[in-house]
């Protein structure tokens, strides 16, 4: 754990400085492929095609017996995974240092990696492919060529470990702890009645020192994701199949809207399970620890307002008040429009946020009358003096 540390430390040295935000295309996956096809320890193949004909490619490295299969951004707009495999292949290819990280993964494990299985979601950033097929609710139909291709691959590779890598929304906390779940883990169930085998309680083993390698940098930032059964999922699926299956979903974090901080750590995440998977220190890790992750919990604004004092139909009323910060990718397909919606209202104490506000002793003016699910449009204020103002969803004064 302790040279992990010290790679973090590092991160300058692996951090692929070409993908900056989470706006990159195929065409950027390409030219990361092209650096490091003269390198012989990568074997790089054009794997399949997508909808609209861009090539998915499957990376091979590696020359242990263990196989692990790796694949990312089967959602197009979830790309935090897919930037920590680009960090991660600049690790591998890395001769001068980490060595004592490196070589028992080399030794131990064969690494089959198919980065951006749904590159043309990416193009637009979104989630489903250009058939509007969410890929991952088509294990069993098969009706999406991206689809078809990642199940053939894991037919073909029969992977003793997988790695499912999304994000999720932001809202999702880690438990009761206050804090966002800015790395989620799960050990997805195989059958409707959550039941173990070996397969599944590897997995499980493996994300128990996942944990334990996170808390170093993130304590009290992981959650357990929901366990119950999809059966149309390739996580579910591939478990049933015999590949213990591992998902990791990123989050949110403070001040990490282009999820820049959250890769560093969803690489840290896919490295420490790699060298447990190498080590096979995961024999001797138990289930207890997985289950004792807190459970994902939506329970995190971005913005809550406590204590406002509203006013309807003669009543005057105290309501606490939950906004979640929106995303919505501009027409250029490389930036992004924020707007606060207002998410929940009512006794929200049991809640937390990035920001808190006691509004006890301040004035809340509607813009426009607060309502749920609606742009927040209000301004709140201790007399003349204005603490913040949300028009439209936008934070004007501050
Ligand atoms: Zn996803």
């Amino acid at each position: 754990m302790e040279s992990l540390n010290i790679l973090l430390e590092n991160y300058d040295l692996v951090q692929d400085k070409r993908l900056k935000n989470r706006f990159f295309k195929h065409s950027d996956i390409i030219q990361i492929l092209d650096s490091i096809r003269k390198n012989s320890n990568f074997h790089i193949r054009e794997a399949g095609f997508s909808a609209e004909n861009r090539s998915i490619n499957l990376i091979t490295w590696g020359s242990g017996p263990c196989k692990v299969f790796l694949w990312s951004q089967m959602h197009g707009d979830e790309a935090t995974a897919t930037m920590a495999i680009a960090d991660l292949l600049i690790f591998l290819s890395d001769t001068k240092n980490f060595h004592d990280l490196r070589e028992p993964i080399r030794n131990h494990c064969t690494l089959y990696i198919l980065p951006m299985v749904n590159p043309d979601g990416a193009e637009i950033f979104t989630r489903r492919n250009a058939l509007g097929i969410d890929i991952n609710r088509d294990f069993h139909h098969q009706q999406s060529p991206e689809g078809r291709l990642l199940r053939a691959l894991r037919d073909e590779i029969h992977p003793h470990f997988g790695f499912n890598l999304h994000d999720q929304h932001t809202g999702w906390s880690a438990g009761s702890t206050g804090n966002p779940a800015t790395i989620s883990l799960l050990a997805p169930s195989y059958d409707k009645n959550l039941n173990m085998n070996e397969v599944r309680s590897n997995a499980m083993n493996v994300i128990s020192l996942m944990n334990a390698a996170l808390k170093d940098s993130i304590p009290d930032h992981v959650g357990r994701f929901n366990d119950e059964h999809e059966p149309r999922a390739f996580g579910d699926n591939f478990q049933a199949l015999g590949t213990s299956t591992i998902l990791i979903e990123a989050g949110g974090y403070h001040n990490d809207l282009e999820k820049q901080f959250i890769r560093k750590i969803f690489f840290k995440a896919i490295l420490s399970g790699l060298l447990s998977i190498a080590e096979k220190t995961y024999m001797l890790a138990g289930t207890e620890d997985y289950f004792a992750i807190p459970e994902n919990k939506k329970l995190h604004f971005d913005i809550l307002l406590k204590n406002c004092k509203l006013q309807s139909k003669g009543f005057s009323y105290i309501q606490d008040i939950g906004l979640i910060l929106d995303q919505k990718v501009n027409n250029d397909f490389r930036s992004m429009s924020y707007s606060y919606r207002i998410a929940d209202l009512g006794d929200l104490s049991h809640c937390f946020a990035y920001e808190e506000i006691n509004c006890e002793y301040y004035t809340i003016t509607e813009i426009k009358k607060i309502a749920l699910e609606e742009p927040a449009d209000l301004i709140i204020h201790e007399g003349t003096r204005v603490l913040l103002t949300i028009e439209n969803g936008i934070i004007s004064i501050k």
